[in-house]
């Protein structure tokens, strides 16, 4: 077997990255855009030791889960990786996404499947999108996402999990751009001026926020790209955020409002939000409100507890829980986020809630150490690395009755819960919550207690 022959296999399992696997005369083969159940013929790209990657030429037998993509730019587009499956089936295979690495890396041998919430209608349901801008091969200005494992634009201003709106702005920002003969930004070089358009909207709102990620501080005629742009309805809020580095961070630090305002609001369930361009915001609302459901009831407040919400962003969950509970600290490394927490506890006559900004491994152990703190139950919802070793020996120092944990990489969070479970904690409840129809990704949120206490 070499590069380039082509083999006849069977897809029977997935994997993290939703690349399609199968057996050929005893190596595993890795099919990109293949599914479980299907047979296909695929071409080998690269051989390894005793695996190699393929490349999907045919489906010869299609699996009973396979479905037509709804979007014509899903296998080139590094966006989505299940166009091709069921939706109930992508549900599934996250289920086992989860189980899998519990089981694996958490050491939980009888872990069950969990359940988990899917979405009623998988598309269109995120509320924000950032776009590259770029130049094609014959100098055209593009925009549209890269491909998997590439910076090469794919062009496409209408992704279907995003709002209808996101193709009127960047149709605008597009002629606005011709007309005006204003390059792109080029990553090799580092000229050029137009980096990203982040697009976000408020779902219970209406709400609309455009922010010009530019290499620079302003664009051509900048006052009429805002006057066409505020023509789109809902539109609350035009911005540029200034990036002059030459890096693949898409954001800059700094925010200059060129119209409206700087933020949007939005609701979820009876709490309302205000959202700066630059603070962390769950992308899928509709499920979000599940998702901090399931963590409240994990949480099982009576209303005189001492909660502690690490990594809080702007306050989100943190304002969730105060409504039952005595009091609330949140902890979270962007300031304007916090600002935007703060803002957000006054906006909704929160008084029992209050934030702190900074690492939670270095703001919870000075906090318990310094001021003796203590907690009842701590929320934590870390970014994809998981939580830091020493935000971890804190909370088991700080012996809450219960920790909620909320995750968006089950693998980091198994590590964690290993941990945790080695030092007092047991693992009571398990549930999924799918906020990425069509890409691997899945949020966990789990409830753990001490021994010592009962459930
Ligand atoms: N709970 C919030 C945000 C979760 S996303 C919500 O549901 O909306 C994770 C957040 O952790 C982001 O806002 C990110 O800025 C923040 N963060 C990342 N590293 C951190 C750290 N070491 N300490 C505190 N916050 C951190």
């Amino acid at each position: 077997m070499k590069k380039d022959d082509l083999i006849t296999l069977d897809i029977t399992d997935m994997g993290t990255d939703g690349e399609g696997i199968g057996k050929y005369e005893g190596f595993t083969f890795f099919v990109k855009d293949a599914v479980d159940g299907d047979r296909v013929e695929a071409k080998i790209m690269k051989m390894k030791k005793n695996y190699g990657y393929a490349r999907l030429m045919q489906v010869l037998k299609p699996s009973p889960v396979r479905r037509e993509p709804g979007c014509p730019h899903a296998r080139p587009c590094g966006g989505c990786q299940l166009q091709a499956m069921d939706y109930q089936a992508q549900l599934d295979l996250k289920a086992r996404k989860i189980q899998s690495h519990l089981i694996r890396i958490g050491g939980f041998a009888d872990m069950p499947k969990p359940e988990i919430m899917g979405m009623e209608n998988p598309w269109r349901y995120r509320n924000k999108a950032q776009f590259p801008f770029g130049t094609d091969r014959e100098g055209r200005t593009v925009t549209g996402f890269y491909a998997a494992r590439s910076h090469q634009i794919i062009p496409c201003t209408d992704c279907l999990l995003g709002v209808e709106e996101n193709q009127m702005v960047l149709e605008k920002v597009l002629a606005h751009m011709e007309q005006y003969q204003i390059p792109a930004y080029d990553e090799r070089s580092g000229k050029g001026l137009v980096r990203h358009v982040l697009i976000r909207k408020g779902f219970a709102t209406g709400e609309l926020m455009v922010c010009l990620i530019l290499n620079g501080r302003t664009i051509k005629a900048l006052d009429r790209l805002s006057a066409s742009l505020q023509e789109i309805p809902g539109m609350t809020g035009i911005t540029i955020n200034v990036n002059t580095d030459n890096t693949n961070v898409i954001m800059g630090r700094e925010l200059l409002l060129v119209w409206g305002r700087g933020y949007i609001t939005d609701r979820i369930g009876n709490v309302t939000y205000q959202i700066s361009p630059l603070s962390f915001y769950q992308v899928n609302p509709v499920q979000t409100q599940k998702l901090y459901e399931t963590a409240l009831e994990y949480a099982d407040l009576k209303g005189t507890e001492s909660v502690w919400d690490l990594y809080c962003g702007i306050g989100t969950i943190s304002l969730f829980l105060a409504q039952k509970a005595g009091q609330v600290y949140g902890v979270e490394i962007v300031p304007e986020a916090i600002e935007d927490a703060r803002a957000n506890a006054r906006l909704n006559g929160i008084s029992n809630a209050e934030f702190f900004v900074g690492k939670a491994e270095e703001v919870l152990p000075k906090k318990y150490k310094e001021e003796g703190i203590h907690a009842d139950v701590i929320v934590v919802d870390p970014p994809r690395k998981g939580c830091d070793p020493a935000a971890l020996a804190t909370i088991v120092r700080m012996q809450p009755k219960r920790i909620v944990y909320i995750s968006c990489d089950s693998a980091t969070l198994a590590r964690d819960l290993k941990y945790l479970c080695q030092e007092g904690y047991e693992v009571r409840k398990v549930k999924g919550c799918d906020m990425f129809a069509f890409t691997m990704h899945v949020e966990t949120v789990v409830m753990l207690s001490h021994k010592k206490t009962t459930a």
